[in-house]
């Protein structure tokens, strides 16, 4: 490839701590930054959420209409799409409300649950679109995150075992 690979970072339902799995890397996040053409990362300022990416990584559960149909743009703009962390691998917190009666817990919470977006459950990334690789933990380790990067920047495919494992 004569260009820079596109990378892009995107959140769905989360509390924004896979994130910080690239805000933490120091300078090798100063070094992807080199290497990569970051086209949407709103943590760090970089928002363009409909550029196509080669490599795609998802922060956070699919809990609302919109995060519904932003997951299948998103997967029909990217070549390699990679859930990070628990929320985007399994549900995590959010997906508590899966064993509820959700409309009922909404009901609780607000005063119109109409005016809130809401699906009755959170559900994983693969539950919603096909993935390429999922790196696990609660947080993900920002190790594992720029191994990733750092293979696929090379052309080489992560090895999927080791990758989802939580190295720490
Ligand atoms: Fe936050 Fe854990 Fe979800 Fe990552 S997996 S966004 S750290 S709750």
């Amino acid at each position: 490839m004569d260009r820079k690979l596109r990378v892009a970072v995107h959140k769905f339902s989360s509390c924004d701590g896979c994130q910080l799995a690239f805000l933490n890397a120091g300078e090798k996040l100063v070094e992807l930054f080199e290497l990569a053409d970051v086209v949407h990362f709103a943590e760090a300022g970089i928002v363009d959420p409909d550029a196509p990416a080669e490599l795609a990584f998802i922060e956070g559960s699919i809990s609302t209409h919109e995060e519904q149909e932003r997951i299948r743009r998103i997967r029909e703009n990217t070549r390699f799409l990679v859930p990070i962390g628990a929320c985007a691998t399994s549900g995590c917190l959010q997906a508590l409300r899966n064993q509820a009666d959700a409309a009922r817990w909404f009901a609780d919470v607000y005063s119109d649950p109409s005016k809130i977006d809401h699906l009755d459950t959170a559900t994983p990334i693969a539950a919603n679109v096909p993935v390429d690789l999922e790196l696990w933990g609660c947080p993900v380790n920002t190790r594992q995150v720029m191994a990733t990067v750092s293979s696929l920047l090379l052309g080489a495919p992560p090895r999927d075992d080791n990758e989802k494992i939580c190295m720490e």
